[in-house]
Formats: C-alpha cells, sequence, structure tokens
C-alpha cells in the first residue's frame, strides 16, 4: 500500500487521504464543486481562493513566452482509477523547464469535458500533464481533445482501461507523454490552483493552443468508465493575466 501511495503520486494519496477524514467529494450534489470549500478545513481555497482554476482563458495578453523545454523519456506504465479522473503514472525522469525552472512530469490524467476553456469554448475532454519541482510546486501543461481522428495513446492507454475505482493496470508497451502533445507547443500561461480539492493556489498553468483529436468513441469510453462528467466549472479570472 505505501508502494502504490508514493507510486500514485499526489492527487491519488490525497483522495486515500480524503477518504480517511470523511471529506469526500463529487462533481455533484451536496458534495459537489460548489460545497468542496465546506467539506474539509483542508479545502478552504476551494471557496476562499482568488486564483483558482479551472478558468476561461480571454483577453490575452501578448508576452513573448519561451518555448516550453520538453524533455520527455518514454515512462507511462500504470494506468489507474481512483474514482475521480484515469491516471496515468509516469516513472521519474521526464522534466519540462519553464523560464529556465525545471520540473519532473509525474502523472497525467483526462477530464470530459474539459474544465479550462478557451475564448468561451469548451471541448468534449482535457489531459492535463502534472509536474512537480523539488519543492513541491506544481506545472500542469493542459490538453484539449476535440473529436475526429482515433488518438494513438488513448489507443494504448484505454487498451487497459481500469474499469472501477481503485482499479489500476500495468501498461506492457508505455505510453509516451510526449504523443499527447500537439504537434505545434504554442501555449498560454496563467496562475491558478488544483482543479480537485484541496484547490492549492501556486500552480503554473500551460495551455496548450492547438488541440488533438480523439475520436468519439474513445471519449465516450472515458465518460462511461467515470459515470458522470469530472470537471469543475470555470472559476472567477479577477485581476490574473492570461499570456500568450
Ligand atoms: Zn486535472
Amino acid at each position: 500500500m505505501q508502494k502504490l501511495m508514493v507510486a500514485t503520486g499526489l492527487f491519488f494519496a490525497s483522495a486515500v487521504a480524503c477518504a480517511g477524514d470523511g471529506a469526500q467529494w463529487d462533481y455533484s450534489g451536496a458534495k459537489g464543486p460548489g460545497h468542496w470549500g465546506e467539506l474539509s478545513p483542508k479545502f478552504t481555497a476551494c471557496s476562499e481562493g482568488r486564483n483558482q482554476s479551472p478558468i476561461n482563458l480571454s483577453n490575452f495578453i501578448e508576452s513573448e513566452l519561451k518555448p516550453i523545454g520538453i524533455h520527455y523519456q518514454a515512462g507511462g506504465n500504470e494506468i489507474l482509477n481512483n474514482g475521480h479522473s484515469v491516471q496515468v503514472n509516469y516513472a521519474p525522469g521526464s522534466k519540462i523547464s519553464v523560464d529556465g525552472h525545471e520540473f519532473t512530469l509525474k502523472q497525467y490524467h483526462f477530464h470530459s469535458p474539459s474544465e479550462n476553456h478557451i475564448n468561451g469554448k469548451s471541448f468534449p475532454m482535457e489531459a492535463h500533464l502534472v509536474h512537480a519541482d523539488g519543492e513541491g510546486n506544481l506545472a500542469v501543461i493542459a490538453v484539449m481533445f476535440e473529436e475526429g481522428e482515433a488518438n494513438k495513446v488513448l489507443a494504448k492507454a484505454w487498451a487497459k482501461m481500469p474499469e472501477k475505482s481503485g482499479d489500476s493496470h500495468g501498461l506492457p508497451s508505455s505510453v509516451a507523454a510526449e504523443d499527447i502533445l500537439p504537434s505545434s507547443r504554442d501555449y498560454y500561461r496563467y496562475n491558478g490552483s488544483l482543479t480537485t480539492p484541496p484547490c492549492s493556489e501556486g500552480v503554473e498553468w500551460l495551455v496548450m493552443k492547438e488541440p488533438v483529436s480523439a475520436s468519439k468513441a474513445q471519449i465516450e469510453k472515458f465518460v462511461h468508465v467515470m459515470h458522470h462528467p469530472n470537471n469543475r466549472p470555470v472559476q472567477v479570472v479577477g485581476a490574473r493575466p492570461v499570456l500568450q
């Protein structure tokens, strides 16, 4: 169990912790997003925070963002269903650099429909590639999916789809994170939060401008396994700039 918790990282560990102190959360009803801040003293950022995610990205500020340095290795070796998403855990060694600051890829997971919107547009699915630095600061690369041709990364991952909450499977041929990214690496950048409790702030959001494609069947397979939408509604942008 200890090994599993370490391997599966932040999101699964927090789900386990929540189950322990009675503060389970959900995407609808009495434990839905509008109530997350009331469910545990640890979740107050969900209601009190002023830099929350997701958002509708618009009113972009031109700022000549430097390219993200992407140094990924093939390394997605486990897929799990934590009840809130389906997540691929990543072996150590894959890094990005943002303004010379290095983050290591921990895992990627999916939301349907998308959590962030771009110019008011929602997408049928969004991937979050979650990275952490040595101090636990997070940087998330978000990739939007639109319906079209089948996606080869999802084809590999979904072949081992963990159907029930708590299920996990090994991935025999590792699923490379780089293959999720669009060919253009242009991105928007804003400061936000985790989109799930405890909604911690200080997360660097790097949202790819160009969507990638997934087939209708691939999107529906994810929705079917989740049984419900797993997107937090968009949050108030406030004074935050969205850079491009
Ligand atoms: Zn996410």
